[in-house]
């Protein structure tokens, strides 16, 4: 399967000024192509072919006075940019159709130099190559000093050259592993997502985001209140700004440090995995909103997931048709909604004394198929665990990480 292995970069100013140039070629390519699809569509003709509208936004355009400085880019990131707005129209058609799981997905949009995150991505046919004096070597751009914090198992076959809101670079390899089996252990486990804690496991464990996040959610607060006292135009508001950007980037990296650390834990203690799949969409489309999207749950099931595929652990999505928070985990009896603030109930029909988050991650579990049983939620003996969902193994979105890297 394919992971991602994501490095600090220390681009000199003239590769700085090299990068800039492509992000904007980028860019321009990605827009000029997207308009020239929705042309097409408001005049009701078919969108163009791939390989048309490469020759018309790249091809002819560098013929163009106008465009001219498309040839100081590697061709390659250009026809990247392409293939990124192909998948972008494919996810969005899929999330039409609802042949696609997880949060719908809008139309693609123009890019802006605005944008908080900038990238290019090189693929094995680009010619870039990691030197012997250990830089990377990019086209057009030079060699870039690397910080490696671990070793690439294996020969990377594209890398992405990011950088982020905080004016960080980072290139992000994907290489080619095999999944390694963990022995088999026993336990099986469904995970409740909630705004009270991060996360509740069936087996009563209740889990809060972890200390390092919470200091860095605090520290971005201070930094915000103090632009916000900035007087719009300042000298002093643009530090601020920049400050602020670099607050953002650490909460996203301890965010991820944390989902890495427990995604990890859980995978490697349970055999089999339950979390319940649009609860975050149905909760982020209220005013709930931006706590779901603070606590980052989709990113986290995504770790889940390729984890259990790459250390050969069963994962499961249930459907939110389940009302997990309704139906007694030990009876089965529903017994009608409850408001928020009901922590904990007894069920009427078994006389069960129920708390509301380890009962539904319990009835997320039972969805799943997996054998777990209501009180304390220990593992009956002889459990079933579903068979392995055929996509498991095969990942190539972009969410894939090795534990400890900040992939921005
Ligand atoms: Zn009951």
């Amino acid at each position: 399967m394919q992971l991602r292995y994501t490095f600090r970069v220390y681009p000199n100013g003239p590769q700085r000024a090299a990068l800039a140039r492509a992000f904007g070629c980028v860019r321009v390519v990605f827009n000029d192509a997207l308009r020239t699809r929705k042309d097409a569509y408001e005049q009701g003709l078919h969108y163009p072919k791939s390989g048309n509208l490469s020759k018309q936004v790249i091809t002819e355009a560098k013929k163009t006075q106008a465009r001219a400085w498309l040839g100081e880019v590697s061709a390659v990131v250009l026809q990247q940019s392409l293939r990124d707005l192909d998948t972008a129209y494919a996810n969005f058609f899929a999330s039409l159709k609802g042949t696609r799981k997880g949060p719908r997905i809008a139309e693609p949009r123009f890019k802006s130099r605005k944008d908080s995150r900038q990238s290019i991505r090189f693929t094995r046919n680009a010619r870039w190559k990691i030197t012997p004096g250990r830089d990377l070597s990019l086209p057009k751009i030079g060699a870039v000093r690397v910080k490696w914090s671990r070793t690439l198992p294996s020969a990377p076959s594209t890398v992405t050259v990011i950088k982020d809101a905080a004016g960080r670079y980072f290139a992000s390899f994907v290489v080619e592993t095999e999944p390694e089996t963990l022995p088999v252990v026993e336990p099986v486990v469904g995970i409740d997502l909630g705004l009270g804690h991060f996360a509740v496991l069936s087996d009563g464990t209740k889990i809060s985001s972890a200390r390092f996040l919470r200091r860095a959610e605090k520290k971005l607060k201070r930094e915000q209140r103090s632009l916000s006292r900035k007087a719009k135009g300042s000298k002093n508001r643009e530090k601020a700004r920049v400050k602020v950007a670099r607050a953002h980037a650490q909460v996203a990296d301890a965010r991820r440090e944390f989902h890495h650390q427990l995604s990890t834990q859980i995978i490697r203690d349970n055999q089999a995995v339950a979390v319940e799949d649009l609860a975050v969409n149905g909760l982020a489309r209220t005013r709930l909103a931006k706590s779901v999207h603070d606590a980052g749950w989709a990113s986290f099931v995504a770790m889940l997931e390729y984890k259990a595929a790459l250390y050969g652990r069963v994962f499961v999505r249930i459907g939110r048709f389940e009302p997990t928070s309704q139906v007694c985990s030990a009876c089965g009896v529903k017994d009608g909604p409850k408001p928020l603030h009901v922590r904990v109930w007894q069920c009427r029909a078994c006389g069960a004394v129920l708390d509301r988050d380890i009962n539904a991650a319990v009835n997320v579990a039972l969805a799943a198929g997996l054998a777990v049983s209501a009180c304390r939620a220990q593992v009956r003996p002889g459990l079933r665990v579903p068979a392995q969902r055929e996509e498991a193994g095969t990942h190539r979105d972009g969410q894939q990480t090795v534990a400890g890297i900040p992939v921005p």
